[in-house]
């Protein structure tokens, strides 16, 4: 016996997420029910919907920035209670036993970890995802939403806000670092608060300047257009960190040479296409290029916890779950203020 819900689904690359129904496994001893308030829309869905990642399986209900309140819990179950705020991030399961699992980092699992969609569940059955009415996760995989965040602006955190907090943590920003931000979107705007709270010294760099007033009232203190080709000179060799968040593909080369003696720049964004580089940016100054997946379980409750203390939710424009395919076409056209998140229950 499984549940169904209502969804939004991708049907193939081409085509225009539709409505739908999906079925849900039922509640087993660890497993949470979950009705999904709010679901964030992140440019990955974008790529997994349009299948610019390789070969999508359709039909999908992508979606990995849930928000809502337990409506069940399984008999085993000691970490949650119904009616508990929670959310659900980029991954439902991990094998729990190797070096990374033990270790809180279950992003990195040497199994794989399961997606939240387009992965394969424990159960063999492809996983859906929070463009819908209701999940069932393993309680180990669900994070503790703290009082002092909405529901609809903590959406975003359980990914633009991990994948931006952990590098941020990672590569030390904090007070006495510059560090800049490329894109200023989902995962770019998080970044700058987060790193902003943290004590760094931010920088965006974005295509323009038509939102150089949010970007600094967002937390950062400088703000660039990277189609000024002075923005390259003026900022030569500046940076200890660059957290690039772009969608597309970047000039690698030119925003390695922003980076101070030693720096890193640490790509988040994972756009369809190969970057290039010419290796002589790196070893002209002993820089790093380097990348970063989400975040651990117990890194992303870390990081909700911290965003509750700093007052950090994301900037978000609600939209009922017709309106995402409009969403999408207003995401790739770099104007969004700064994440959609879907009201799910305008899927009843
Ligand atoms: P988003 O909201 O669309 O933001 C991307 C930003 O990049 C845009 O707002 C824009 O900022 C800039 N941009 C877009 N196209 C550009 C172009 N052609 N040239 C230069 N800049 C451009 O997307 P998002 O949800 O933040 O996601 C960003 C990327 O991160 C996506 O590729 C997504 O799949 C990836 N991602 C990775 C992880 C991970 O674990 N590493 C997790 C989530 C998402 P400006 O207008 O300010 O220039
Ligand atoms: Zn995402």
């Amino acid at each position: 016996m499984t549940t169904t819900v209502k969804a939004y689904a991708a049907t193939a690359a081409d085509q225009p997420l539709t409505p739908t129904t999906i079925e849900r496994r039922d509640v087993g001893p660890h497993d949470v029910l979950i009705d999904i308030k709010f679901a964030g829309i992140c440019h990955s869905d974008i790529h997994t919907a349009r299948s610019e990642w390789g070969a999508t399986n359709y039909p999908v209900v992508v979606g990995h920035e849930i928000a809502g309140i337990v409506a069940e819990v399984g008999s085993e179950v000691t970490k949650h209670s119904v009616g508990d705020r929670v959310g659900v991030g980029c991954m439902v399961d991990s094998c729990g036993e190797c070096e990374y699992c033990t270790g809180g980092e279950e992003q990195f699992c040497v199994k794989g970890n399961v997606g939240t969609y387009a992965g394969i569940g424990k159960d063999g059955e492809p996983t859906q995802g929070g463009y819908a009415q209701a999940i069932v996760v393993t309680e180990d995989f669900v994070l503790r939403i703290p009082e002092g965040i909405e529901l609809d602006e903590a959406a975003p955190l359980l990914c633009a806000g991990i994948t931006t907090y952990s590098p941020l943590r990672h590569w030390n920003a904090g007070p006495g670092k510059k560090v800049a931000v490329v894109g200023l979107g989902g995962l770019g705007h998080m970044a700058v608060k987060i790193a902003a709270a943290m004590g760094a010294e931010v920088t965006v760099l974005s295509q323009s300047l038509k939102k150089q007033e949010d970007g600094l009232r967002l937390g950062a203190t400088h703000y660039h257009a990277t189609s000024e080709q002075s923005t390259f000179q003026d900022l030569a060799s500046s940076f200890d960190l660059i957290v690039n968040t772009v969608s597309a593909v970047v000039d690698l080369d030119a925003y390695l040479s922003l980076l101070r003696v030693g720096g890193t720049m640490v790509n988040v964004g994972a756009p369809e296409k190969p970057l290039s580089l010419a290796v002589f940016s790196l070893i002209m100054a002993r820089r790093s290029l380097a990348g970063s997946p989400i975040g651990g379980i117990r890194e992303t409750q870390e990081m909700l916890d911290f965003c509750a203390e700093h007052h950090l939710g994301a900037e978000i424009e609600v939209i009922g779950a017709e309106q995402v395919n409009e969403a999408y076409e207003r995401v790739l056209a770099s104007d969004v203020r700064y994440r959609f998140v879907i009201d799910v229950s305008t899927l009843d």
